[in-house]
């Protein structure tokens, strides 16, 4: 297969194939046409090792080694729409985004079409790694990728418009709160090993924070410390 249509996806997926995706997602409640448009022409098969690649555009999560996977499309559309939308925010990009868990990148992919800019840490060094390659063959140049411990990745002086965490933790670390702008919107998974909520934060002013329990979902758990 040439480069560019590995890149594009040609001789692996058809169109077909990725349409029907889009439809599995549009009868699940996702109904944003920016976000089913972007998760139509990202080729989610080249996030994926060649033995599961045929497999890339079921509403699955998949292993992607450590221990790990990737994000079901679906919990990666529905993410995505609540933070784009946004009544101050909705008719702009968003200006910086801060992912925690890059895993192989494929939400770092989808957040970078509607971000000025990406910031996306993940503890494993050769996941990080191997995501830096995925985005640098797709050319997105607005994701910048940092192997660092996003339960205490403090900047004091930065914020950011929308805060997503792929991992969860059992209480969204404090710092995270304090890094959103007013108006900004974080979301993560919240809870143990068998029981998490999806949980939507706005911060409304300065002190004000709004909390909003949604769906039951599972991803793996946030964790300490840097692996090499
Ligand atoms: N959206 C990603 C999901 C990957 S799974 C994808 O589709 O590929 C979640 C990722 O969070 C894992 O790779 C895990 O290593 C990472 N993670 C867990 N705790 C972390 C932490 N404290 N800092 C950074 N990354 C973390």
């Amino acid at each position: 297969m040439r480069a560019q249509e590995k890149i594009s996806g040609k001789g692996m997926t058809s169109l077909r194939t990725r349409q029907r995706l889009v439809e599995r997602l549009t009868d699940q409640g996702i109904s944003d046409v920016r976000v089913l448009e972007v998760m139509r022409d990202t080729p989610r098969h080249l996030f994926l090792d060649e033995a599961l690649a045929s497999r890339a555009y079921e509403d699955l999560a998949l292993p992607i080694g450590h221990q790990q996977t990737i994000s079901q499309p679906y919990i990666v559309a529905r993410m995505t729409e609540l933070l784009i939308q946004n009544e101050r925010l909705s008719q702009r990009p968003l200006g910086a985004v801060l992912e925690i868990g890059t895993g192989c990148g494929y939400q770092t992919a989808i957040l970078s079409k509607f971000s000025e800019k990406v910031i996306s840490i993940e503890r494993i060094k050769p996941l990080h790694e191997k995501a830096k390659h995925i985005l640098k063959d797709l050319k997105i140049r607005n994701a910048e990728l940092l192997h660092d411990d996003g339960s205490k990745f403090e900047n004091k002086t930065k914020k950011y418009d929308a805060i997503l965490l792929a991992a969860a933790p059992l209480a969204v670390p404090e710092y995270l709160y304090k890094s959103l702008e007013i108006g900004g919107r974080l979301i993560s998974p919240i809870g143990n090993g068998s029981t998490q909520k999806l949980t939507l934060v706005t911060r409304v002013a300065v002190e004000e924070f709004k909390t909003e329990e949604l769906e039951e979902v599972l991803f793996v758990p946030l964790l300490g410390g840097l692996i090499d």
